[in-house]
């Protein structure tokens, strides 16, 4: 018997584990300190009364016989798919029920649609970034090659002439920098794999937070996508899934590669591992797209981005280079004097009882740059922002 070695080749990940060992180090040491987190990236607000009234009737169905529900389509009811077509199309992307694939969340289908690619496909994964594009190749065994993301570059590496891909990941609002590709960017992306006959694999958690009409929130807002892009999205950031658990999967039907429509393969892999999201979990996502919902969830992301507006303040009033912060929920800026990422850690966490995430955690560009979240609460985050405002003057 043996185990697929690959898995061996997979960096330990230490960055959260090591942030919560120092923190709790600290606390212990500080009890009467009050330490306020600002690296958390999972959303703190609760799900919106909508979603919360259509999941309760959702489950109140399940426990009538006359509206019980078992097993249905694998890739999704035909009212979330309805409302999800309504959502693109508010972003003048017209899509069919057949290109809409959903799912538990973007994390698995981003580790799931690797099955319908071959092993020797060349992979490019942008440094800095969120570490489970890498980690799922390595694997799968293939090997990744990474495109610099840097301060020259704001953090959004293009292709050039020794790009060689042929799956590109792309995350736009990125995790962890906040930077996000304009529409000239993308284009050049698409371009490229047109060009290559690459695919890429773009990563839309985010999209919610744009609010800059300019800037592009599905790569098919970009001429040629839907014959080299798969959009991957979730409901986690946008309406506060990350514990409901719903995302989806878009594989246009004019994606083909070697001859075989990726649309197809994907159903079929689809249909093979998986049987579906929940009734009530897909009534509490096509909710999150009502027009009350969308209401009430655009609140949600108000409330985010208005905190994100103070960290941004805080830090252009102190000088300090950073992206994000404008359509996004993330924050990365370039640590102080010279500090590496654990350096600033240890001097934020140690003089404001503050905490961030070290950036070299999330790829060697990622060394000498900060990572700070909007998703915690209002008040405490103001409190944050005026230490850090005292410490670092
Ligand atoms: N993609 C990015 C860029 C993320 O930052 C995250 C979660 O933090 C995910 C995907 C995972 O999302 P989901 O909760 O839908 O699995």
């Amino acid at each position: 018997m043996e185990i697929n070695k690959n898995y061996l080749n997979l960096k330990d990940s230490y960055l959260f584990r090591t942030i919560a060992q120092k923190v709790n180090e600290y606390k212990s040491a500080h009890p009467e300190r009050d330490v306020i987190r600002l690296g958390i990236g999972d959303v703190t607000l609760p799900l919106a009364p909508e979603i919360v009234a259509a999941m309760s009737g959702a489950v109140a169905e399940m426990g009538r016989k006359e509206t019980f529900r078992g097993y249905d389509d694998t890739n999704g009811y035909g009212f979330l798919k309805q409302a999800l077509r309504g959502y693109y199309a508010q972003k003048s992307v017209e899509l069919s029920d057949a290109e809409i694939f959903v799912g538990d969340g973007a994390k698995s289908d981003i580790g799931n649609i690797l099955d319908i690619f071959g092993e020797e496909n060349a992979v490019v994964v942008p440094d800095p970034v969120y570490p489970v594009y890498a980690d799922t190749n390595i694997m799968a065994g293939r090997k990744v090659t990474y495109i610099n993301g840097n301060a020259g570059n704001n953090f959004l590496p293009l292709p050039d002439k020794d790009t060689r891909a042929d799956i590109i990941y792309l995350c736009s609002p990125n995790n962890p920098t906040g930077a996000v590709y304009d529409r000239r960017s993308l284009g050049r992306w698409v371009d490229y794999a047109l060009d290559a006959g690459a695919v890429i694999l773009f990563d839309a958690a985010y999209e919610a937070y744009v609010s800059d009409p300019a800037l592009p929130t599905s790569i098919y807002q970009i001429e040629g996508a839907k014959k080299c892009a798969v959009e991957i999205c979730s409901f986690s950031k946008t309406a506060g899934f990350t514990g409901v658990r719903c995302g989806y999967t878009v594989v246009p039907a004019e994606l083909v590669r070697g001859g075989v429509s990726l649309n197809k393969l994907w159903g079929r892999r689809q249909s093979t591992k998986f049987n579906g999201v929940s009734y009530i979990t897909q009534r509490g996502a096509a909710a999150a797209l009502s027009s009350q919902g969308l209401g009430q969830i655009k609140e949600s992301i108000r409330y985010y981005m208005e905190n994100a507006r103070v960290i941004a303040e805080t830090l252009r009033e102190l000088g300090l280079w950073f992206t994000g912060g404008e359509n996004s929920p993330y924050i990365w800026l370039r640590c102080p004097n010279g500090m590496s990422s654990w350096e600033f850690f240890d001097y934020l966490l140690n003089n404001a009882n503050v905490v961030g995430t070290p950036g070299s955690g999330f790829g060697a560009n990622g060394e000498g740059f900060f990572r700070l979240t909007a998703f915690g609460d209002a008040e405490n985050l103001r409190e944050a922002a005026e230490r850090i405002k005292i410490l670092l003057r």
